[in-house]
């Protein structure tokens, strides 16, 4: 039987859940598809996708730490890649590289559908401003909460990154601002980790003062590295909410753009947590 074939492309690129979601997606909508891994050498991201699709290739994932590279590469872009600057799904059209970001609507949609929290009227801390929290904050405004601020070790990037998104804040009807790590403000209701300080094993990267009695806490990271961040607030009084689920959801989202049928997620972001905890 022909498979259509797509792949993440990265560097590192071992560790990726990808293969299994994607897996997953295909046994339940009964598309023939089959999903590896590129390992990507760092100076040869064009080479290395158009070989991919040489090779039959209809599309990938791009993780780290290429998502930035990508839209300006791409012969179409989606207006959240372009607004994020970058993007983590690839689709090849017969007149170049299409380029999206699924990675903030996975966000919202974990959090909204997954974990059941309406994120209208609500004030948001969101940390980190690289390539996740780039991704994000569209998504996040769109979802009209009352207030954001995004918080970033390097003060500029928060600046620049909350300026390209101005406009749409104010369509949105919701203020927004930056700040650095310790002058963010106190008492939101959600706190939003989508800074590298997990990878790190870092607890958290902004002070316990930020966050609102029962507020909810997010890392996007997962797994073992996500546990001190998670723990910090559990132990501060918030509900957590840790990265697999946004994980599944961009999956989601880029199986839609490539397949034209959007897979159920419940039960694959059950399968995954399951095959974690085995180990
Ligand atoms: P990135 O582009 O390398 O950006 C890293 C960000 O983290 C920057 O804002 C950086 O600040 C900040 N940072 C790094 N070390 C820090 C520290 N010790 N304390 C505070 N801030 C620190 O990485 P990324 O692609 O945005 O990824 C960020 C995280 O999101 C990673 O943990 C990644 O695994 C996770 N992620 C998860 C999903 C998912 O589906 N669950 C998807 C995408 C990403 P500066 O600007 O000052 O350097």
């Amino acid at each position: 039987m022909h498979l259509d074939r797509y792949a993440v492309v990265g560097n590192p690129v071992a560790h990726s859940r990808s293969p299994f979601i994607h897996a997953r997606f295909a046994e339940q909508t009964g598309q023939a598809i089959e999903y590896g891994r590129v390992l990507c050498p760092l100076d040869a991201f064009v080479d290395t996708v158009n070989a991919f699709r040489a090779a039959g290739g209809r599309g990938c994932n791009i993780t780290v730490p290429f998502k930035l590279q990508a839209p300006g590469l791409a012969a179409h872009v989606t207006e959240r890649a372009a607004l994020a600057g970058a993007a983590n799904v690839l689709r090849f059209d017969a007149d170049g590289w299409s380029a999206d970001n699924t990675d903030g609507v996975g966000l919202i949609r974990d959090i909204q559908q997954g974990e059941g929290f309406d994120l209208a009227g609500q004030t948001v801390l969101l940390v980190g401003a690289g390539g996740a929290g780039a991704g994000v904050l569209g998504p996040l405004l769109q979802a009209r909460p009352r207030r954001v601020v995004l918080a970033n070790r390097t003060r500029a990037t928060a600046d620049a990154l909350v300026q390209r998104h101005a406009a749409l804040a104010h369509a949105c009807g919701c203020e927004l601002a930056a700040s650095g790590l310790d002058d963010a403000g106190t008492g939101f209701q959600v706190l939003i980790n989508a800074s590298a300080s997990s990878l790190q094993g870092a607890g958290s990267p902004v002070p316990a003062r930020v966050l609102a009695p029962g507020a909810l806490a997010v890392d996007l990271m997962y797994g073992p590295a996500a546990e001190a961040f998670l723990a910090w607030a559990r132990q501060h009084g918030a509900c957590t909410r840790d990265g697999l689920g946004m994980l599944v959801e961009q999956a989601a989202e880029a199986f839609l753009l490539w397949r034209g049928v959007r897979p159920q997620t419940a039960p694959v972001l059950q399968a995954l947590r399951d095959e974690l905890t085995k180990g």
